[in-house]
């Protein structure tokens, strides 16, 4: 295995949203209009024109305070991606896996129709969606067109923190292995790496992973 890989460190983020702005400028995906519901967070969720959202989860903690974990959230680009290899042949030839190992959803997936929603199913993350309008479906696909030119995803150029990084399979691993020691140091064992042999997105989290998503 190798190919390029994602670090983030959810300790370093502070939810400034720079990775999900810059996602939607690089793409030139249109902003969603939003509402307050009852969180800091917007959009509420994924969408077809929304390939990342940060997650603002708000716990009560000591003191009359809160805590906060925040969770930019995307494709993890799975090593052996369950979208791709649901079952059906058409949606093999749709979904790409480039040198990198970016996971690219085609022009093809236009042809998806009812086939759609088994792909859904079957990511772990529940990342995929679908325009209604146009029946495509669509996620981040890794900015494969800038890492090919030796460039970094927008999002991991915009992050100010150094909490979503991103480069070589090996120096990603190394740099997730280093920052878990010292996390383990100040959080204890519930520090962890989520997946780390199953995906291309290395999320380090300090405590229950639910309680940064539903589905990490
Ligand atoms: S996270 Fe979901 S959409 Fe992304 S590659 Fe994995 S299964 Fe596919
Ligand atoms: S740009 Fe970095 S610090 Fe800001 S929300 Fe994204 S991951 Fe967090």
């Amino acid at each position: 295995m190798s190919g390029k890989y994602f670090m983030v460190d959810t300790t370093k983020c502070t939810a400034c949203r720079g990775c999900q702005v810059a996602c939607k400028q690089w793409n030139k995906l249109p902003a969603e209009q939003t509402h307050n519901w009852g969180s800091f967070q917007n959009p509420k969720d994924l969408a077809f024109d929304t390939y990342r959202v940060v997650r603002f989860n708000e716990y009560p903690a000591e003191k009359n305070s809160v805590a906060w974990y925040f969770f930019t959230d995307a494709c993890r680009h799975c090593v052996a991606p369950p979208c791709k290899d649901e079952g059906d042949q058409y949606v093999k030839d749709a979904i790409v896996v480039d040198k990198n190992g970016a996971v690219i959803y085609t022009e093809k997936t236009k042809e998806f129709g009812k086939k759609f929603e088994d792909v859904r199913k079957a990511c772990p993350y529940d990342v995929p969606r679908m325009d209604e309008k146009t029946g495509l479906a669509a996620k981040c696909h890794m900015c494969y067109m800038r890492v090919n030119e030796g460039l970094l995803p927008a999002c991991a150029k915009s992050c100010p923190t150094g909490a979503l990084v991103f480069g070589d399979e090996a120096a990603m691993k190394k740099l997730a292995n280093e920052r878990l020691a010292e996390a383990k140091k100040k959080f204890g064992d519930k520090a962890q790496i989520l997946d780390i042999d199953d995906v291309r997105v290395l999320y380090l989290v300090v405590d229950d992973k639910k309680k940064y998503s539903e589905y990490a």
